[in-house]
């Protein structure tokens, strides 16, 4: 019997890294999992294989968090199919980075249009969906904490956003026993950033452990904050930075 039985989460951009182990981890705890994408159907589908391979429902949902319509749509999606929601994991997002000369007013607009308005409309279309006990978690970063070098600014920009909203959240929902929190990985080995990239080693020089993070030891933070134990742990932020932020 897991943790989560009978409940339903919503994973945004969970058909690769974090945002899959993630998927997968809650359906481990229980949970029947819808999860976002937009270009990788095909990763999306094996991760819903993965999720009913642990006996639980899954659902894979083409919604381009930058896209307005379809950000503000998709928790109803999520309960058309499932009938409700308990959980949403906000863990789509994009990296750009660059010398600030170097990033126009488009990559401003895709950052913040896939890493700030798209949480914010996806938050907003899952709230009403949201009963007591419901959880909402926001992945951050570890840039947010410390830029580690020059190129960061849009990044840690949109990132530095969802610390405000995840703790606005939680005074706006703490009364219907709705918990917000944010997670801030440090690096951790995915497509965007490959522990065997060019960037790495001056990375997991930064940590205190030396090396990247896999994305399952982020997903475990977000199960905790996910499931019913922490219903007192509410407007916070976690590190799972390897001490990045030390
Ligand atoms: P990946 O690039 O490996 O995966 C990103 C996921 O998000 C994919 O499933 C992708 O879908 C989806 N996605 C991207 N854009 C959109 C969009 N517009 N709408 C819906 N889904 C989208 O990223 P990570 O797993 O590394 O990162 C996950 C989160 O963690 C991000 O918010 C990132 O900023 C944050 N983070 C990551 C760190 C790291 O070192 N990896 C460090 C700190 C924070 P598709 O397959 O369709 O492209």
């Amino acid at each position: 019997q897991g943790t989560m039985n009978g409940k339903v989460a919503l994973v945004t951009g969970g058909s690769r890294g974090i945002g899959a182990a993630t998927a997968l981890r809650l359906a481990r705890e229980g949970a029947d999992v819808a999860i976002t994408y937009v270009s990788g159907k095909e990763a999306a589908e094996d991760v819903v294989r993965g999720v009913e391979a642990l006996g639980r429902r899954g659902l894979a949902l083409r919604a381009d968090s930058a896209d307005a319509v379809e950000a503000g749509a998709v928790a109803d999606r999520v309960v058309a199919e499932f009938g409700r929601l308990d959980v949403l994991v906000n863990n789509a997002g994009i990296g750009v980075l660059g010398p600030l000369e170097s990033l126009s007013p488009a990559d401003v607009d895709r950052v913040l249009d896939v890493n700030v308005r798209g949480v914010f409309l996806v938050s907003r279309s899952a709230v009403p969906h949201l009963g007591d006990g419901g959880r909402i978690v926001t992945i951050g970063s570890c840039m947010t904490q410390r830029v580690p070098g020059p190129g960061g600014t849009l990044y840690a920009m949109s990132k530095s956003a969802l610390i405000g909203l995840t703790r606005a959240l939680a005074r706006e929902l703490g009364d219907r026993g709705i918990t917000a929190n944010i997670v801030h990985p440090g690096p951790v080995d995915t497509d965007m950033n490959p522990a065997d990239g060019p960037y790495a080693p001056p990375q997991s020089a930064m940590t205190a452990v030396g090396r990247f993070g896999a994305a399952d030891e982020v997903a475990s933070m977000v199960a905790y904050l996910a499931g019913g134990e922490a219903g007192y742990v509410t407007g916070a932020e976690f590190a799972v930075d390897g001490g990045h932020a030390a």
